[in-house]
């Protein structure tokens, strides 16, 4: 990814994307604690347009705070470093990604004091699990490792250290053959995925997690939103894996992942084993919604060639 044509911004100005590194004794490269996030960009007919892009900003706000960080620009300015690396890349449908790093002034766990940058990249990158995985459902697994207790890594900060519970999960399900994983919380209930928050549907109720030990994704809150205009009831609450073994759909969100439905969990088939229709329903309002297809919602698109 390195090695390519194109722009990041980098701590306040745009450089070339294979001048954009850093020393090997960054901080944040040896003890991982940085934060992050995932933003999409969407090509509509008034060209690129960014999908809750103020709520992503909070967020990565939001995660500095819980880590003590002190963010070095204001969130105006990072705003609008993400629009300003999706114009000066020429992209329309694209991810963004916004970090903020310790820098390389001293080695030990003390980071108090060293400098934080902020860096914006972004590039295309098509379905996270897959075109016939958004169509047809994917195969899920759950995991062997446990998400973050609460009190270990804090959940609801988007810290790059902890990602690697994640990449151990999805490689875990990868290499037994499955898609993707499903992560139970300390508690033996169902958190998330590796990078997505999960539903499930039975009798035409929507169901997902209470936020206590998942991720408070965008997509999740965007298809809460989205299934009540739908007159579909939904319930944030705890549920065991088996409750997934016999609902009738359930499927996996992100901003990356989009909406993904789940056909089969541990080797039993989810309802019909295909996307189901409240699935296919909200996975239509989403697409339609990300690419400006809505009238009601576009509030929540930030159109990057237009001030
Ligand atoms: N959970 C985890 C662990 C994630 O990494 C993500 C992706 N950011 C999500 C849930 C979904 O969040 P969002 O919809 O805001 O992308």
């Amino acid at each position: 990814m390195a090695d390519r044509d194109g722009k990041i911004w980098m701590d306040g100005e745009l450089v070339e994307w294979r001048d954009a590194t850093t020393h090997v004794l960054t901080h944040t490269l040896h003890y991982g604690m940085g934060v992050f996030e995932g933003v999409r960009a969407y090509n509509t007919e008034r060209g690129a347009a960014i999908f809750r892009l103020r709520e992503h900003t909070r967020r990565l706000f939001n995660s500095a705070h819980i880590m003590q960080m002190p963010m070095p620009f204001s969130e105006e300015t990072i705003v609008e470093a993400q629009r300003e690396v999706v114009r000066a890349n020429g992209l329309d449908s694209c991810y963004i990604r916004p970090l903020a790093f310790y820098g390389s002034e001293a080695m030990g766990l003390n980071a108090q004091g060293l400098q934080v940058h902020v860096v914006v990249a972004a590039w295309p990158w098509g379905a996270y699990l897959g075109d016939e995985g958004l169509k047809k459902g994917i195969r899920a697994v759950t995991s062997s490792y446990t998400r973050h207790h609460p009190n270990i890594t804090m959940t609801e900060a988007k810290l790059t250290g902890g990602y690697f519970n994640s990449m151990l999960a999805h490689r875990e399900a990868q290499e037994a053959g499955f898609d993707e994983a499903v992560l139970l919380d300390p508690y033996g209930f169902v958190a998330e995925g590796p990078g997505e928050n999960i539903f499930m549907v039975r009798d035409g109720v929507l169901y997902t997690p209470p936020l206590s030990t998942a991720l408070d994704g965008i997509t999740r809150k965007t298809v809460l939103e989205l299934a009540r205009e739908e007159g579909i009831e939904v319930q944030e609450k705890p549920l065991s894996r088996d409750t997934f073994y016999i609902a009738d759909e359930a499927f996996f969100c992100g901003t990356a992942a989009e909406v993904v439905p789940i056909r089969e969990m541990d080797n039993r088939t989810i309802g019909a084993g295909e996307a189901g229709p409240v699935t296919q329903r909200l996975q239509a309002r989403y697409f339609d919604v990300v690419a400006g297809r809505d009238a009601r919602h576009t509030d929540w698109l930030d159109f990057v060639y237009q001030d």
